[in-house]
């Protein structure tokens, strides 16, 4: 039994809803195009218009925008998200209470995620430890959500980085120094990232990333892969590419 567009069931589907449901293989609950299976521009560029999209669908009001960027600026700055009382002050707000309210609206637009009332990530940050930690000159450091947002850091706030990262076959650590746009070192030889597109639908922070890693080199890829069929399918990235990707998502984030 299908249902058509005014509800009323019956044995086949209308010709319309097929070419809607063709159109939009994987339609997420947010009405987000999620990534199908057949791709016709890559994975990264796919999730870089995700990114971009929900940015523009948010349609911040310009002082909300500053906010947003306050939110950000003061998490790469102390690791961590600022507080509510933080963001008051600093954005001029009303109240604790209106601050609550644009987290939620910035939450449900996947800018950021919540729980238990805390930011526990800004797209790219994450105020829990993740597999990827960026080191800033001055000694301090921040982890962000996945393989990509490490690099893009750099281009987002203009510093130069060293990310260190670990490699999900062996755990062993990668380092990556982000130097004027360019990858300064990195170690061991064959890093390389993997971006897996099974099923993910929704929130970029929470499902898309943690399938996106560097991997030491393309054979503990390969190995990782056999071990996790469910996550096999996907495409890898050489450094430069995961440079270029990141730029293009990140060079205007707080733009
Ligand atoms: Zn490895």
């Amino acid at each position: 039994m299908f249902t058509d567009e005014s509800g009323r069931l019956g044995n086949v589907p209308s010709v319309e809803m097929l070419r809607k449901t063709m159109k939009e293989p994987n339609c997420c609950a947010g009405g987000t195009p999620a990534f199908g299976k057949i791709t016709v521009k890559s994975l990264m560029d796919q999730i870089g218009a995700t990114v971009r999209g929900r940015l523009a669908e948010a349609n911040l009001s310009p002082s909300e925008n500053e906010s947003r960027k306050f939110i950000l600026k003061e998490f790469a700055r102390t690791g961590k998200p600022p507080a509510e009382q933080t963001i008051v002050e600093a954005m001029k707000l009303p109240s604790i209470e209106s601050v609550r309210r644009f987290i939620e609206r910035l939450h449900k637009a996947d800018i950021l995620t919540v729980e238990g009332g805390e930011i526990v990530s800004a797209y790219p940050f994450s105020a829990k430890k993740s597999r990827h930690k960026v080191m800033f000159p001055d000694g301090h450091e921040i982890y962000s959500l996945c393989a990509t947002d490490a690099l893009g850091i750099h281009f987002m706030l203009g510093e130069n980085i060293t990310v260190r990262s670990r490699c999900p076959e062996c755990e062993g650590e990668m380092k990556i120094e982000v130097k004027d746009g360019k990858i300064a070192s990195h170690a061991p030889e064959g890093v390389v990232e993997f971006v897996s597109s099974g099923d993910h639908c929704g929130c970029t922070a929470k499902t898309f990333c943690p399938f996106m890693n560097f991997f030491c080199s393309k054979d503990h890829l390969e190995k990782w892969r056999e071990k996790n069929p469910a996550s096999a399918a996907g495409e890898m990235y050489q450094l430069q590419q995961v440079l270029e990707h990141s730029k293009n998502i990140f060079g205007d984030f707080l733009k």
